[in-house]
């Protein structure tokens, strides 16, 4: 899933993948990292337990488990709590959770009409959230550039005062993106075209900046709605943004879908309007020149009214529009009408092909969950076959933070797969032979 690039030298990464050589030799310390990641990972997954159920459920044996739990320790990852006892027979030992609440990761949106940042620890508990407007396609890809380096520069220095040490920056954007150089390749609403996003950015903030990871952003928006629905056993999740391009986040099987090229989720540009209007990616009737904001706000207010103001945060717009739907506002009512009947459209095309359990509306639709998941879900049932999936749909928790709030996650993932991109902490107790 973490996949991206380090400045100037891309570098991919397998979950949890060990490599073994021609001979079929397995390097020890390769073989080590991946048994700590196991570990962290089935915390992360399961919640806190003691070392001998640890053992047994990872199928490590008692005195391995013991010595990488110490070395997780020693490195911030994991803490040994209170004591629980085992089952009927046995000794009562300590829980063993995750910890790195000193360990952070850094998230963060460039998005048509502002630059998000959420700092979130390894528990996924959020320190820092920063949202500033930014009227992207009006500026020079430099001067966004500077823009985001210096939203994450002032992150990172206060962060590092408060003690924290981040491990990457995970940076969402919207159109076609390659992860493995952290360019993007083309993003029609920011008018960009080849924009090295993650060697601009890692150059402006100097050598010592954690790594910078790229990835489009409702695949990052889906991650963050998919950790907040971990539990609930949902593993097939539709995350639609709601922005000026529209895009699908998909999970399915507990699985980022990202298809052969890494470009599953462009539904913005399906034709389902062949007598629409231009689309900004050349084509005509595209499914965002239905849904997406710059319609929706076209529709809701005359062209001289202040929610049409770049230089206003988007979520404030919204809130205007909100109180006047909640108001009774013919024209927001009619609008967001508009909304509902071609998202129910759209959706009833992907809910056949992805068969989700739940579909997410997340970016600008979130803000008007209460008008437009009644709408979705009437029109979704009207057009469910016998027997056919019928998933649940609701509006994101998140909003509009949820692109980079999945940047965050994506920047935690690497400690995950490799807890020891994390040094020992001064004076803890690792050991590096087990
Ligand atoms: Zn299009």
């Amino acid at each position: 899933m973490a996949s991206g690039a380090s400045g100037a030298s891309g570098s991919r990464r397998t979950a949890g993948g060990v490599r073994a050589d021609l001979a079929g030799r397995v390097d020890q310390a390769q073989m080590r990292r991946a048994n700590m990641g196991l570990i962290l990972r089935h915390l992360r997954a399961v919640g806190g337990r003691s070392r001998a159920r640890l053992a047994a459920e990872t199928g490590l044996s008692k005195a391995t488990t013991s010595s990488l739990i110490a070395d997780l320790a020693g490195r911030g990852l994991v803490t040994e709590g209170e004591t629980v006892r085992g089952g009927a027979v046995g000794r009562p030992g300590q829980t063993v959770e995750v910890d790195g609440r000193r360990v952070c990761g850094v998230g963060v949106e460039v998005n048509v009409a502002f630059l998000a940042l959420t700092a979130a620890d390894l528990q996924g508990t959020v320190l820092r959230e920063d949202v500033r407007p930014l009227d992207v396609p009006h500026l020079t890809q430099d001067q966004v550039l500077d823009e985001v380096a210096d939203l994450v520069g002032t992150a990172l220095t206060a962060l590092t005062t408060g003690g924290f040490r981040t491990v990457a920056v995970g940076v969402a954007a919207p159109g076609i993106i390659d992860p493995a150089s952290g360019d993007v390749r083309f993003a029609p609403n920011l008018g960009w075209h080849d924009v090295p996003l993650a060697t601009g950015v890692a150059k402006r903030l100097g050598t010592g900046a954690p790594p910078i990871l790229v990835e489009n952003d409702p695949k990052l928006g889906v991650l963050a709605e998919y950790a907040g629905l971990a539990g609930d056993g949902v593993q097939d999740v539709l995350f639609i943004t709601g922005d000026v391009g529209v895009g699908a986040g998909i999970v399915s099987g507990g699985s980022l879908l990202r298809g052969g090229s890494g470009l599953a989720g462009e539904v913005g540009h399906l034709a389902l309007d062949p007598a629409g209007t231009p689309c900004a990616c050349g084509r005509v009737g595209c499914w965002e020149t239905m849904i997406g904001l710059t319609p929706f706000l076209q529709r809701a207010a005359p062209a001289d009214d202040a929610v049409h103001d770049p230089a206003i945060p988007l979520g404030d717009r919204m809130a205007t529009l909100r109180r006047r739907a909640d108001g009774g506002s013919i024209s927001v009512l009619r609008a967001l009408d508009r909304i509902g009947s071609g998202l129910g459209l759209g959706l009833s095309v992907l809910v056949d092909i992805l068969d989700p359990q739940i579909v997410v509306l997340g970016g600008y639709f979130a803000s008007f969950g209460d008008h437009l998941v009644p709408q979705v879900s009437a029109a979704l049932a009207a057009r469910r076959m016998e027997h056919g999936s019928e998933p649940r749909v609701t509006a994101s928790r998140l909003g509009l933070m949820a692109p980079s709030r999945g940047g965050a996650h994506l920047a935690l993932e690497g400690v995950f797969e490799d807890p020891t991109l994390l040094p020992p902490l001064a004076g803890g107790t690792s050991r590096t032979q087990g």
